[in-house]
């Protein structure tokens, strides 16, 4: 029994922990001298467009992938943040501007690795798979994308939160898989978590709830989901938004969890390319639906639930990638 009760108890902890609220500082001091645009617009009715100057580098894609936030460019390179929100100067990279929508697959690194299911699927790796098969949905219809994490390192939420605010995303959506399991029920257990004082995220959480919803409801398993499943704010007993995420990001944003891995059945689902391929097509709809049409979801919760989740991942837990 022990063994079982240990097992249970990681699981417990896995996806929900770098969720939370961190309590560490990161440096979001930006320094750029670009705001020279705005006293050159000529206000006459004239049909010459505006001047347009290049855009400067928000962010950047370093040599080895890593997605970092810039904080100012130098005459030798680019000072940027990491991500585990160290300060770090690099020499080149593929720079990018503001971005439409930024996707933060949950997780990462040797301590984070979230939920864990039955057939050893990592969350960290599923998180991050279907966000990869979201940004090439997204980039086939025209939409700029960026990962907050683009591959098995750890960042931490600070760092991800911030990148989607020096990038001017229109919309952040944090990607997750849920534990521990609930109870038996009929349809998928589905929870997206919505920033409580934001119309729009409260929109965009609707539309992604349905579009998730009506995918997963395709595949006949038996799922699992909590009693207030749904679209819904979640918060502190102090009556803020709970989870890093969602209170970090001054973008409109959302976190999916999109059911549950620590369900054995849902797990096995998980690790199919027709999970991956469904969720990810749900998801980029959503997204779509969301930048180009004034619709609004279904499945909002009318309470909040009340929850305080573990701190992140920080301090000396959180180990950088190398940038070059
Ligand atoms: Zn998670």
């Amino acid at each position: 029994m022990r063994p079982l009760l240990l097992v249970l108890v990681v699981l417990i902890g896995a996806c929900s922990g770098n969720a939370g609220s961190e309590v560490t500082t990161i440096p979001t001091q930006i320094t750029t001298s670009t705001t020279t645009t705005t006293t050159t617009v000529p206000t006459t009715t004239t049909s010459e467009p505006p001047p347009t100057f290049p855009e400067i580098a928000r962010a950047l894609v370093t040599p080895t992938g890593v997605v970092v936030s810039v904080l100012e460019e130098t005459t030798t390179g680019f000072r940027v943040t990491t991500p585990c929100g160290n300060e770090a100067t690099v020499l080149e990279g593929t720079t990018l501007g503001t971005t439409q929508v930024v996707i933060d697959p949950g997780h990462g690194g040797q301590v984070d690795t979230g939920a864990v299911g039955a057939n050893g699927l990592m969350e960290k790796h599923l998180n991050l798979e279907v966000s990869q098969a979201l940004e090439a949905d997204l980039i086939v219809r025209g939409i700029d994308v960026l990962l907050t994490r683009t591959a098995d390192y750890a960042s931490r939420l600070g760092v991800r939160a911030g990148l989607a605010d020096r990038v001017n995303a229109d919309l952040l959506i944090s990607i997750h898989h849920n534990a521990p399991t609930p109870g038996p029920s009929p349809r998928p257990g589905t929870e997206v978590f919505i920033q409580s004082t934001s119309e729009a995220s409260r929109r965009l959480g609707g539309l992604v709830w349905t579009r998730v919803m009506a995918a997963l409801s395709d595949f006949d398993i038996e799922w699992t989901a909590a009693p207030d499943a749904g679209v819904l704010s979640v918060l502190s007993t102090q009556g803020s938004d709970a989870y890093g995420m969602i209170s970090g990001p001054r973008t409109v944003s959302v976190l999916a969890e999109m059911a549950y891995i620590s369900n054995p059945v849902e797990a096995e689902l998980f690790a199919t390319a027709e999970y991956v391929e469904a969720a990810s097509d749900a998801l980029a709809d959503a997204v779509e639906g969301f930048l180009t049409t004034e619709a609004t979801g279904a499945g909002y919760v009318a309470e909040p639930r009340i929850f305080n989740p573990q701190p992140g991942i920080g301090g000396s837990l959180c180990v950088d990638p190398a940038l070059e």
